[in-house]
């Protein structure tokens, strides 16, 4: 018998994982080792946290609607050690919850109105996630691992390219969840780099470069990026100023955001 007596809230994204193939495969993907600390953001109605847990015997879950948590606890029972954090995950520190102990394994079949905040907040604490296993809308995924010169290169590519390996695995069709979402869904993989390989000198100046960078995608720099850099900075990165952002590859932001400002 079932324990989810609520209905799915559309508000929060609720998509429930129900085919059981996917969920293999994303489980298999994860492929948890012993002592590792899985953390899955927004566990619903455990599509793929009973599964995890069952492989893994220990997990902690984010999960911000009330009506899930004591259900998700009671199915729990008897599978394995089950911590729920009720709360927003945008308001987890994730740096605190790894506590300076070892790196933290996120795991999510992410609320899609909210994939790209999730994905900025776990960058800012990238350097406690060991790495990540999403399920977003593939449009998301697409954009995430996109290369410069394809029309969906822009902001999200570059800001989490800079700080991750990038890798999409496989797609899932709608009718895999309930209610089914109206678009395709993918899974990716993401790797935080070693902070020591990153290069970004400055993170709030590099996120400032970039935003600009594409806020206005259509011209050239010299003029998308004429409120935080001038034309000897753009050369000088070795970046043509009359180029487009959708050219210029990750490590170009980074060798411009790194320059010493100008007065
Ligand atoms: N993991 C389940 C599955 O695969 O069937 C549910 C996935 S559903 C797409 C997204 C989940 O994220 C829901 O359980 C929803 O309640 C939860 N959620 C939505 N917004 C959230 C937030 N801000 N913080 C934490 N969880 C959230």
């Amino acid at each position: 018998m079932s324990h989810f007596k609520a209905p799915p809230k559309k508000s929060l994204g609720q998509h429930f994982l129900t085919d059981r193939s996917y969920i293999d495969k994303i489980v298999l993907a994860v492929n948890p080792q012993p002592g590792d600390r899985l953390v899955e953001i927004g566990p619903g109605q455990g599509a793929i946290t009973l599964p995890l847990l069952r492989k893994h015997g220990e997990l902690t879950a984010i999960e911000f609607d009330r009506d899930l948590i004591t259900p998700l606890m009671e199915s729990s029972e008897g599978v394995g050690r089950l911590t729920i954090i009720h709360k927003d995950v945008l308001a987890v520190d994730f740096t605190k919850l790894a506590a300076g102990e070892d790196k933290l394994r996120l795991v999510g079949n992410l609320p899609y109105n909210l994939s790209s905040p999730i994905l900025f907040h776990a960058i800012e604490h990238a350097a406690v996630i060991r790495d990540m296993v999403f399920m977003l809308q593939k449009e998301v995924v697409d954009r995430m691992a996109a290369e410069p010169g394809s029309k969906v290169y822009g902001r999200l590519s570059v800001m989490l390219q800079a700080y991750c390996a990038v890798t999409p695995l496989f797609v899932v069709p709608p009718g895999a969840f309930r209610p089914p979402p109206k678009v395709d869904s993918a899974v990716v993989r993401l790797i935080p780099r070693d902070p020591d390989s990153i290069g970004v000198q400055a993170p709030q100046r590099f996120t400032e470069v970039v935003r600009a960078a594409f806020g206005q995608r259509r011209k050239t720099l010299r003029n998308a990026l004429s409120s935080v850099c001038n034309v000897e900075q753009i050369e000088a990165a070795g970046l043509r100023p009359d180029a487009r952002a959708e050219q210029v590859e990750v490590a170009g932001f980074i060798r411009l955001a790194n320059l010493p400002p100008t007065e």
